[in-house]
């Protein structure tokens, strides 16, 4: 049984099938990659987990519960929280600013803020935003407005944003994606790192030099379909995972 279970979902967009009888069993603690071509479903599977998308049919569990028909905010409740793909920051707030605003709404469920209530929580609540900055490596950087910052240090400030909420299931979507190398590799580091809270970590991603250094599992969907699922040993070699990148991405 796992953390995440998902059970024959589908989902057509018009005529076209971006999820067909997927499965999926995540288990608690652990890092499950989903990778394939271009166009494969992968964000549109990760968007019927979050509220974004209903599946036309099939299920989805979290902890022994459905998350299909809860909103959006009442997922992340629940404690599954989505990184997005291009860094969702307000530009003209400091990064602590940034990191602090999440951590108020997270009990709301909604960027609802109280000003008499939230007075009194404030300075827990930037203690708190403080020691995930740390932990990221942005502490030096607290007071600076975060349109200011490099692209690498933004995705950055977008994890720590999603930290801060205290996280069971996150969710990443391409979490290097335009990164340089450097970035990329500190990415993995920092990744790795959140590993050992016990965070469980689904992570969508192009770079199979990150999936390959992270994944303790694998999916990989390719037209919609879980062509594969298996450890990172057995994926490389798996003649249709090959196929279903000839003339694509190279594994
Ligand atoms: P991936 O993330 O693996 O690249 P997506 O999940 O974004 O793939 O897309 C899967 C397929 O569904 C693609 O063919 C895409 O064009 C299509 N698709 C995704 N979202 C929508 C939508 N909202 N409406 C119509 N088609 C969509
Ligand atoms: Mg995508």
């Amino acid at each position: 049984m796992g953390i995440l279970e998902v059970r024959d979902v589908n989902k057509n967009f018009g005529g076209l099938k971006a999820l067909n009888n997927v499965n999926l069993d995540v288990q608690e603690g652990s890092v499950h990659a989903i990778i394939g071509p271009n166009g494969a479903g992968k964000s549109t599977l990760l968007n019927c987990f979050v509220g974004r998308l209903d599946p036309d049919t099939g299920t989805v569990m979290f902890n022994g519960k459905s998350l299909l028909g809860l909103k959006p905010h009442e997922i992340n409740q629940t404690g599954v929280v989505r990184v997005f793909q291009t860094p969702e920051i307000f530009t003209d707030l400091t990064l602590l600013e940034n990191v602090m605003i999440p951590a108020f709404a997270r009990r709301d469920g909604a960027f609802k803020l109280n000003p008499f209530r939230d007075v009194e929580r404030e300075g827990e609540v930037r203690d708190k935003a403080m020691s995930i900055l740390e932990e990221v490596g942005l502490q030096e950087d607290r007071n600076k407005i975060a349109s200011s910052m490099s692209r690498g240090d933004k995705r950055r400030l977008e994890l720590a944003m999603c930290l801060v909420q205290d996280p069971v299931l996150l969710l990443l979507d391409e979490p290097t994606a335009g990164m340089s190398r450097a970035d990329t590799n500190a990415t993995i580091d920092l990744l790795k790192r959140i590993g050992e809270r016990g965070i469980t970590k689904i992570v969508i991603e192009h770079d199979m030099h990150v999936v390959f250094s992270l994944a303790d599992r694998i999916s990989v969907l390719a037209q919609g379909t879980v062509i594969a699922e298996d450890v990172p040993a057995n994926i490389k070699g798996n003649p249709k995972v090959q196929e279903a990148y000839l003339g694509g991405a190279h594994l």
